[in-house]
C-alpha cells in the first residue's frame, strides 16, 4: 500500500530525469473473455491517459463495454480541477457500488487520474468507499497489468507522489485512426497558485524529441491526418534537459514529418517565443490556432495567480500572433472570482474579452484546490456574485464566438472530416484548420480526408456547410 502525500507531491529537485524504455510482455489470454468498462474525466491529458490504460486493459485480453452492467472491471480516470468533479465521481461510484452489492461480487472498481493523486481524496475512498478495489495514480499507469494480475489486498492502494519519470514503448488503443494525441511533456512546474495540477503530475519532464519525432513518423505510416502535441505548457518544452531541442524548433521538425496537420496545447503566453511564433507562421501544415490561456484580465489578480505577466504583456503577445499568423484563432481559459477579485478586476478581465474577441473560451469560477496556496486566501466574494460574473462573461465570449463564426459565412474552406454526426446521420462532422465544428452534407465518403467545404450557416459552437 502506497498512500499519496501533498508535502512529497510538491517537492522539486535537480534530480536527473529518468527516461525508461519499457519491454511489457503480458499474455492476452490471461482474462479472455472479460470486459472492461473505462469513463474518463477531464482534459485531453487525461483523455490520452485512458488510450494507454484500455491498451493496457486489452494487453490481458479485456475487451471493452459501454456499461458498467456487462463489465468484469470498471477504471474511472479522474480529473482534480473542479469541484464538480468530484461530486460526478461519487455520484458514479454509488452506481458501481450497486451493482457490485446486487449482481456481481466479483467487480473490480479501478480509480486512477488526478483525484487519486490527492491526499483527501484517497482518505475518503479508505473511510467510506472500502467496496473500491484499486487505486493508483498519474505515475505508474504503467503497474496497471502488474497491480491487476498481482492484487491480494482487499483494497489496493499504489499511489507515488513524486516528481516522475518518463516512461517510452507505451502502446495506446487510439480513439481515432484519423488524428491522434502525442504527449511531448509530463508535470508542470508553474504552480499557479489555485492549480492542483503540479501536484498530481509532478515534475515538468520533457520526452526526447527522438522519441517524439519517432511516434509522429509511425503515425504519418498510418495514414493520420493530424496530430496534437500535448503537454500543460508546451512552450517550455526541452528546458528540462540540455542539448533538447526548443519547442520551436520541435514544431519545425515534427512539422518535417509530413503530418497533413500539427496542433498542440497548451500554451503557458510565459514561455511564448518569437521563434515559435515565427515557427508556425512559416509552415502549412502548423495550424492557425493556439488556446492561449488568459486566467484574469487583471494585472494584479494575475500576480496573485503567480501567472508572471501582466494583462498588458498579454495583449501584447495576442497582437504579435495575429499580426504574424494569418488568420490565427486563439482560444483561452478564464477563471472568475479568484479570492477578492473586484467588480472593477473582473471589469478588466471583460475588457480583455473586448480586446481580444476569442473564438471561444472555457469558463470556470475559481474553485478552492486543498494544498494550494489560493485556497489559503480567505475570500469574501460570495458565491453568487461569482455565478453571476461567469454568466456575464459567457454571455460575452458566445457573442464573439458567433461573431467570429459569421466570419466563415459562405466562405470555403477546409475541414478534416472525422466521423459521422451524432445528431444527423445524413451529415458528417469535422473541423477547420482554426478548429471550428462543422456539420457537412454531401461527405459521407470523405471520413479522413481534408476537402473544401463550403459554410452555409454560423451558430455560437459550430458551422454548417456543404462539400464542394
Ligand atoms: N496548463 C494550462 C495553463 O497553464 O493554462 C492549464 C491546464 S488546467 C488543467 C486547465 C484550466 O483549468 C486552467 O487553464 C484554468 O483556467 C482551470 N483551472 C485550474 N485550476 C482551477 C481552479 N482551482 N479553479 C478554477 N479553474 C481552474
Ligand atoms: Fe496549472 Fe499553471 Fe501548470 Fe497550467 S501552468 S497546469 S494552470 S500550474
Amino acid at each position: 500500500m502506497k498512500l499519496p502525500n501533498l508535502l512529497d507531491a510538491k517537492k522539486r529537485t535537480n534530480e536527473e530525469v529518468k527516461h525508461i524504455y519499457l519491454e511489457d510482455n503480458y499474455d492476452s489470454n490471461t482474462f479472455k473473455g472479460q470486459k472492461y468498462f473505462l469513463r474518463t474525466y477531464g482534459c485531453q491529458m487525461n483523455v490520452h491517459d485512458s488510450e494507454e490504460i484500455a491498451a493496457r486493459l486489452e494487453s490481458l485480453g479485456f475487451t471493452s463495454t459501454d456499461t458498467i452492467e456487462t463489465a468484469d472491471v470498471v477504471v474511472l480516470n479522474t480529473c482534480a480541477i473542479r469541484e464538480n468533479a468530484h461530486d460526478k465521481l461519487y455520484g458514479f461510484l454509488g452506481r458501481c457500488k450497486h451493482e457490485k452489492e446486487k449482481n456481481n461480487n466479483d467487480l473490480i472498481i479501478a480509480i486512477c487520474g488526478c483525484m487519486a493523486q490527492e491526499e483527501n481524496v484517497v482518505n475518503e475512498i479508505m473511510t467510506k468507499h472500502p467496496y473500491v478495489d484499486l487505486v493508483f495514480g498519474t505515475h505508474n499507469i504503467h503497474e496497471l497489468q502488474a497491480l491487476l494480475l498481482n492484487r491480494k489486498e482487499k483494497q489496493n492502494i499504489e499511489v507515488y507522489s513524486c516528481e516522475g519519470d518518463v516512461y517510452e514503448n507505451v502502446s495506446y488503443k487510439r480513439d481515432s485512426d484519423i488524428k491522434a494525441w502525442v504527449n511531448i511533456q509530463y508535470g508542470c512546474d508553474k504552480f499557479c497558485t489555485y492549480c492542483i495540477v503540479p501536484y498530481t503530475r509532478g515534475k515538468q519532464r520533457s520526452r526526447s524529441s527522438k522519441d517524439i519525432i519517432k511516434e509522429v513518423e509511425a503515425l504519418v505510416k498510418k495514414g493520420y491526418k493530424e496530430v496534437t502535441l500535448l503537454g500543460q505548457n508546451v512552450n517550455a518544452y526541452g528546458k528540462d534537459i540540455e542539448g533538447e531541442l526548443s519547442f520551436a524548433d520541435l514544431l519545425l521538425k515534427v512539422s518535417d514529418t509530413g503530418i497533413p496537420r500539427l496542433r498542440f496545447v497548451t500554451s503557458h503566453p510565459w514561455d511564448f517565443t518569437d521563434e515559435m511564433i515565427d515557427a508556425i507562421a512559416s509552415r502549412e501544415n502548423i495550424m492557425p490556432y493556439i488556446h492561449l490561456p488568459l486566467q484574469s484580465g487583471s494585472s494584479r489578480i494575475l500576480k496573485l495567480m503567480g501567472r508572471r505577466y501582466t494583462k498588458e504583456e498579454y495583449l501584447d503577445l495576442y497582437k504579435k500572433i495575429k499580426d504574424k499568423v494569418k488568420g490565427c484563432a486563439i482560444t483561452t481559459d478564464i477563471i472568475v472570482g479568484f479570492p477578492n477579485e473586484t467588480e472593477e478586476e473582473f471589469k478588466e478581465t471583460l475588457d480583455v474579452v473586448n480586446k481580444c474577441k476569442y473564438d471561444s473560451a472555457f469558463t470556470f469560477i475559481y474553485s478552492p484546490r486543498e494544498g494550494t496556496p489560493a485556497a489559503k486566501m480567505e475570500d469574501k466574494i460570495s458565491l453568487e456574485t461569482k455565478e453571476q460574473r461567469l454568466q456575464e462573461l459567457n454571455e460575452l465570449v458566445n457573442s464573439y464566438s458567433l461573431a467570429a463564426n459569421k466570419e466563415y459565412l459562405n466562405k470555403t474552406v477546409p475541414v478534416l472530416i472525422e466521423g459521422i454526426s451524432e445528431k444527423d446521420s445524413n451529415k458528417v462532422f469535422g473541423y477547420t484548420d482554426t478548429m471550428k465544428l462543422v456539420n457537412v452534407i454531401n461527405a459521407q465518403d470523405k471520413i479522413g480526408e481534408i476537402i473544401d467545404v463550403k459554410i452555409t450557416d454560423a451558430k455560437s459552437f459550430s458551422l454548417d456547410g456543404e462539400a464542394i
